[in-house]
């Protein structure tokens, strides 16, 4: 029930009277009065710009001061008014009321009503937010109740959304129930409580005057809803009330639904603004008929919006002040840190007032990290990026980890398959810190590297044992807690932005203790690591703390805040589908036809609100107004706001310019050649000084000219590498770079490679210890299950997807042949008898090919995959491949070596016949040359080839140079190599000729 006092509608035709008319209504009176008054906001935001406001308009000479009132949003406000009092109960934190609402929900279970879906902790917030948004359009859990389950009753035995619905209801309103008798019983107080007590004990409110320069939640999210409209009139203390609103909200339906909330309020219109402006414009582009730019993304829309300021001020300097010009946005994201970036090339500076979301925070991040590292119980991409993060430490005075021994690590776990288990990384850090279990120098020599990482990994691991059991969720909350008050990054007087770091931390552990304690004391449920990590997520997602950005500047400002600024030129960006208007947020529970009977509004009457606010922003600058859009958001199209089609009704006169063309950005300095000296400062400038006091780009250093590199023996597929590309060869063999290990779900090529390998091998072990022949067409059914029974021992090894899928590679399905058919088939077809097989041989010596100046005696060594000596004297050569390598040169090598080495054994000469590569992607077989004289050629090629590119080697020639270009596309040494950058080298016939 409302009660009469003086409450008034102020209407404003446009946002400068709006503005005057907050002004007048809070600042008249004297000091006493002023104090008393609470002007309610919809952000803060909008309250740092209507403070600047009052003082513009007040304030006429500089160093006077004057007396504020309290410039609050609508949380701010029932804060105050809560310290401002004795309340009769504890105050429930957010975290307190979602626990108290989680055990309520649990509550209703044990009883037998039963939700129809799974409740997943994300559930609780959007329970919780339901919940409220019914207490504050005043509807109790009984509104809810009997207004939904009346309307879905009837039809529930007929139709199965309905009976779903109903049950939904029921269990809502069942929980509600339940959260609102444990509040009572535990003596605590809700804002619906609090108000209720307000308005029940006739409790004298702080503030005599109140003005609301908010709309209602219609209007915008920081707006006022009914209950807090009847605590308004009804709460004792408050003498004056006055709402302010522009014609145009008015229009849209806010006069409509405030004489509904307030029936008796008296209107009157605000002051005009006494003198006219000048006259407005709203620059257009020069070409076209177009009233908006058009960009490509938003960082060139930001770009555009910078040219303009700039070309202004050249215009008209002395005439604008950064500080007086505004970019406007629909929300503040992503244009904060795109704006950033593009404001602060451009060096000009910036200032944004918007809350940012704690989750972008490093501390947030590396906390997800951790969460991370639990939930995979340590596997190798969760431990390599925990102990890469600089947000992490190992605690006390410990030395951060190299970052080579983490590179250690990540590529020794890949080498050994290891997949997450907390208590090996502690294992195999004892193992590699004394040097066992190390197959090879190499690998003895890496795990060493990647001892200390190991041990830090396992460190962390026990510092966090707690969370990777089930355990109650205080405990969990508390002892993430104490993890990141040890290892979290401390920020310290010398880092950059180093007070709004250490709010982020602050704002962290306040929240894990926040929500330790809430569990604590209402409601200690048991927690797996998915329930922790899914809940501080949520938390911190929904989170923001409100780091200022910029001390003076062009101020970058969202479209609830800017109707508070006083601005000459405004900027309006990000016109575009689903951000002018932002979408609306949605009931996760119930549709907006379900909801409206509890008075949820139309959609039409927030989309007409939107409409208005554009309207009055458009009208917002003395000066200019810019509107822009852009067209690629992530690559993807997106659409332009329908909003656009207002901006021809606006009262502004059009002027034409163009974006100015000259080069405002460091970035676009450096980028044309010449590169601009004397567009750039500071340390653009030395480092492009420096840069011209360096070699010539055109020097042949920068075209993989290097020192002569004189192996001791040349290995086949090192030379193979070369022919490939040779600045692989530079980076792996003379660089000594390792390759990035993949981080592939199931194995990797190269370990797909091994695994099919050691299968083959192991089969014609056996195959020749049992048989001793050849296979023929009638072993086949023998051959298939030998190799069936050495492939299950060697799959054995594998997880049991990737054995399937290797099973399944090597012996086929119902649709494709697999790799054991081939290679038994292979060998059963050419029918001429195996007198001997060696497998995996390694051979290391000299030989002779034949060079374009006559034969050459190479130390060359190598591992050939097989070959089999047949009856007639032919060799057969076979490497298996999961593909044919673009410069196919190894296979040819080790045919022709093998031919040198093997003369005379068995006291015979040997020749080479078949040289095939195996494939087994595609599971087929590629010979090297159709015939006899083709083969006969291409060995030939091959011998040129290697020495060529041996002889390149030798004289430290590595261009990067692929054989074919799509190799660039998967190079591991893509990111140290300079072939994007430089020219075709002039000097580099020898590698040519490879
Ligand atoms: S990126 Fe291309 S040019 Fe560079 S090393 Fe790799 S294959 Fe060669």
């Amino acid at each position: 029930m409302i009660t009469r006092r003086d409450v008034r509608l102020v209407r404003t035709a446009s946002l400068h009277e709006y503005q005057r008319a907050l002004t007048a209504a809070a600042c008249a009176g004297g000091p006493a009065l002023v104090r008393r008054t609470a002007v309610l906001v919809p952000t803060r935001a909008a309250a740092v710009q209507l403070q600047r406001t009052f003082e513009h308009l007040r304030l006429d000479a500089p160093g006077a001061a004057m007396v504020l009132p309290d410039l609050l949003t609508r949380t701010e406000w029932y804060e105050r008014l809560r310290l401002s009092q004795d309340t009769p109960g504890e105050w429930l934190t957010a975290f307190d009321r979602e626990v108290l609402l989680q055990s309520g929900a649990h509550e209703a279970i044990t009883e037998g009503i039963l939700p129809p879906f799974h409740l997943r902790p994300a559930l609780y917030g959007e329970m919780l937010e339901l919940y409220d948004e019914l207490r504050r359009r005043q509807r109790g859990g009984g509104d809810f109740e009997r207004l939904l389950a009346g309307e879905l009753e009837p039809r529930a035995s007929t139709d199965r959304g309905a009976e779903r619905m109903l049950r939904q209801t029921l269990f809502l309103a069942a929980a509600f129930r339940s959260y609102e008798r444990r509040m009572a019983d535990a003596g605590g107080l809700d804002e619906h409580a609090f108000r209720n007590w307000l308005i029940d004990a006739r409790v004298e409110l702080k503030y005599a005057r109140v003005i609301v320069a908010v709309g209602d939640r219609v209007v915008e999210p920081g707006g006022l809803w009914p209950a807090d409209f009847d605590l308004l009139v009804r709460a004792a203390g408050v003498d004056r009330i006055d709402i302010v609103a522009t014609d145009a909200q008015l229009a849209a339906g806010l006069h409509a639904r405030i004489h509904d909330l307030l029936p008796a309020i008296d209107e009157l219109r605000g002051t005009p603004v006494d003198a006219p402006l000048d006259e407005r414009v709203l620059v257009v582009p020069s070409e076209g008929d177009a009233l908006f730019h058009t960009s490509r993304d938003r960082e060139d829309e930001i770009a555009a919006v910078v040219r303009r300021v700039k070309a202004r001020r050249r215009e008209t300097p002395g005439a604008v002040r950064l500080d007086r010009t505004a970019v406007i946005v629909a929300r503040p994201l992503p244009y904060v840190y795109v704006a950033r970036g593009v404001f602060e090339a451009a060096r000009v500076p910036f200032q944004c007032d918007d809350a940012l979301p704690l989750a972008a925070e490093p501390g947030a991040a590396a906390l997800d990290l951790v969460l991370a590292f639990v939930s995979s119980r340590a596997s190798r991409s969760a431990t390599v990026a925990l102990l890469r993060s600089p947000h992490v430490t190992l605690g006390g005075d410990a030395p951060p980890i190299p970052p080579d021994a983490v590179e250690a690590l990540d590529r020794a776990l890949a080498d050994i398959g290891y997949s997450g288990d907390p208590a090996r990384l502690g294992r195999l850090a004892d193992e590699w810190e004394q040097g066992q279990a190390a197959t090879d120098p190499r690998t003895a020599a890496l795990r060493r590297r990647a001892a200390s990482a190991a041990r830090a990994g396992a460190t962390l691991a026990d510092h966090l044992a707690l969370l990777f059991d089930a355990a109650p969720a205080s405990a969990h909350l508390e002892a993430l807690g104490r993890f990141v008050l040890a290892h979290g990054h401390v920020p310290g007087p010398t880092d950059a932005e180093y007070g709004r770091l250490l709010r982020a931390r602050a704002a962290l552990l306040m929240l894990l203790d926040g929500l330790a304690s809430a569990h604590r004391r209402h409601g200690d449920l048991r927690w797996t690591i998915d329930d922790l990590a899914a809940t501080v997520r949520r938390w911190i997602e929904s989170h923001t703390f409100s780091p200022r950005s910029g001390e003076a500047g062009v101020h970058l400002v969202d479209a609830t805040a800017a109707r508070f600024g006083v601005f000459d030129d405004v900027h309006l960006v990000g016109l575009v589908e689903g951000e002018w208007p932002s979408p609306p947020r949605r009931n996760v529970f119930y549709s907006p036809v379900l909801l409206q009977p509890l008075g949820w509004p139309a959609e039409t009457a927030r989309l007409a609100a939107a409409r208005a606010s554009f309207a009055d922003l458009l009208g917002l600058a003395r000066q200019r107004t810019s509107v822009s859009h852009f067209l690629l958001e992530d690559d993807s199209l997106v659409g332009p706001a329908a909003l656009l089609d207002d901006v021809a009704r606006a009262a502004l006169t059009p002027l034409a310019r163009g974006d100015a063309a000259e080069l405002i950005f460091t970035a676009e300095a450096l980028a044309v050649r010449p590169a601009v000296a004397a567009a750039l400062s500071g340390e653009p400038a030395a480092w492009l000084r420096l840069r011209h006091a360096r070699t010539e780009a055109t020097h042949e250093s920068f075209h993989g000219t290097a020192l002569p590199h004189l192996p001791r023996t040349h290995s086949v597929g090192a030379v193979e590498l070369y022919a490939q590309c040779p600045f692989k060869y530079f980076a792996r063999h003379v660089l000594r770079l390792e390759e990035e290990s993949d981080d592939e779900i199931g194995l990797t090529p190269r370990e797909r490679g091994i695994v099919l390998h050691e299968v083959f091998h192991a089969f014609f072990e056996r195959w020749q210890a049992e048989v001793g022949r050849v296979v023929t067409p009638a072993d086949l059914p023998r051959a298939r299950a030998l190799l069936e029974d050495v492939m299950a021992a060697r799959l054995a090894h594998l997880s049991p997807s990737d054995a399937g899928i290797e099973r399944t590679r090597l012996l086929g399905s119902p649709v494709a042949a697999g790799l054991a058919d081939l290679v038994l088939r292979m060998e059963a077809e050419r029918g001429v008898p195996v007198v001997d097989r060696r497998l995996e041989e390694r051979f290391d010596g000299v030989f002779e090919l034949l060079g374009t100046d006559g034969a050459r005696r190479l130390p060359i060594r190598g591992v050939v995959d097989r070959i089999d000596l047949l009856a007639d004297g032919a060799l057969r050569v076979i490497d298996y491949k999961s593909s044919v390598p673009p410069a196919a040169l190894q296979l040819a090598i080790y045919a022709v070596t093998a031919a040198q080495r093997l003369q005379g054994h068995r006291g015979r000469r040997w020749t080479v016949g078949e040289v095939s590569y195996v494939v087994f992607n595609g599971a087929r077989v590629r010979p090297v040359g159709r015939n006899a004289d083709d083969r006969g050629r291409a060995l030939a090629d091959a011998q040129l080839r290697f020495v060529a590119a041996a002889d390149a080697i030798h004289a430290g020639a590595f261009p990067p140079r692929p054989a074919v270009e799509h190799l660039c596309n998967s190079c591991a040494y893509a990111g140290v190599c300079r072939m994007d950058h430089v020219a075709e080298p002039e000097d580099a016939d020898t590698a040519a000729a490879v």
